[in-house]
């Protein structure tokens, strides 16, 4: 579903919407897989999923501070589709391409209609740079949605990517799991199995999008050994709210998979209606501290903008004079002090 007629046949929109979200599907790509309508709750003002997916009116809108390369991919790309910030990894970009199109995508400039997808010479050129570069040790495919490449061809970029001696580990990042779970079949798998670890990202925001079939697709990723992380983004009337997180990390644990990033919005333009402050955020991480397990918890990180990269946003438990608060805000005094 790509266009107002198409949500409105779905009931997943009004009749009269039909012109505002075909104006925001000319400037950005919109697509919901059958698999996401279905866990759109029809009519309900407020539903988690539908405020992800479906196109809002707010984002031919831009606010003071958005910028169309919200962590300055550009700043740090060497060549067409690769991304190279840190001196141990990088970033691949195979397609622009994902299953469905986040309304809060921080590469919504470059994904769907915005973006081209890596000519096979310019997938030359990337595996090139890497194999010239000894220090890289990882590579991260990302995009888009590598995921919805054919089984054939992301098999044939992973392999010849594990076949770079210096590299060590391959990372693949993806909402297919959830998006288009039918997409995780065999082929796919057997694709994924590479003769270096291949770490699976699996992007999810919100615990009823871990539904049966979601929990499939991620079973058949763990019994074939893929080590299984999740990334999340913070989203205010998604995610925002201590029970939320908790059930979806807890979901997340008992599924195999291991909380790994719960990423501060980023400034990308017309997504102001998702933020929400970094003291909030704060506030939220601080609540889980204790009450869920350590297994359920990921680091809550923010992307510098301009390129600078990734940095953890505590929140700290020790406190400016160096006494320390537990998990239930009792103070105590630095035993090291
Ligand atoms: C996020 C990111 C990575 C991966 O960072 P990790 O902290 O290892 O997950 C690598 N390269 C770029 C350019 C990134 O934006
Ligand atoms: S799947 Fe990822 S790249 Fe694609 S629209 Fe969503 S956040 Fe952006």
């Amino acid at each position: 579903m790509r266009t107002g007629r198409a949500l409105a046949a779905a009931g997943l929109i009004d009749r009269e919407g039909i012109g505002a979200a075909d104006a925001v599907a000319a400037r950005y790509t919109v697509a919901v897989t059958p698999h996401v309508a279905g866990l759109i709750e029809r009519g309900a003002a407020d539903d988690a999923i539908a405020r992800q997916y479906l196109p809002d009116s707010g984002e031919l809108a831009r606010s003071p501070g958005e910028r169309d390369d919200p962590i300055g991919d550009d700043a740090r790309s060497p060549l067409p589709g690769v991304v190279h910030r840190y001196p141990d990894r990088v970033l691949l970009m195979p397609t622009t391409s994902c299953a469905v199109y986040c309304r809060f995508c921080f590469r919504r400039e470059r994904v769907g209609r915005g973006g081209s997808a890596m000519s096979a010479e310019q997938i030359d050129a990337a595996l090139a740079y890497v194999a010239a570069r000894p220090a890289i040790r990882e590579v991260i495919l990302t995009g888009g949605d590598p995921m919805i490449l054919s089984p054939r061809r992301l098999g044939a970029i992973l392999g010849r990517a594990a076949a770079i001696p210096s590299v060590e580990v391959l990372r693949i990042h993806s909402r297919v799991p959830v998006a288009d779970p039918a997409r995780i079949d065999r082929a796919l798998v057997a694709a994924l199995r590479q003769d270096v670890p291949v770490y699976v990202a699996i992007h999810v925001n919100h615990p009823r999008e871990l539904d049966p079939a979601a929990a499939r697709a991620i079973a058949q990723l763990a019994d074939a050994g893929l080590p299984l992380l999740a990334q999340t983004v913070l989203l205010k009337g998604v995610n925002d709210d201590a029970d939320t997180l908790a059930a979806l990390f807890r979901a997340l644990v008992r599924h195999r998979v291991r909380p790994y990033y719960l990423h501060h919005p980023d400034l990308a333009p017309g997504t102001a209606r998702f933020r929400l402050s970094i003291e909030q955020g704060q506030a939220l991480v601080r609540a889980l501290r204790g009450r869920i397990s350590g297994l359920c918890q990921p680091t809550y990180v923010i992307d510098i903008p301009g390129g600078y990269g990734k940095v953890p946003l505590g929140p700290s438990f020790r406190d400016v004079e160096g006494g320390l608060s537990d998990w239930q805000g009792n103070a105590h005094p630095d035993p090291h002090g």
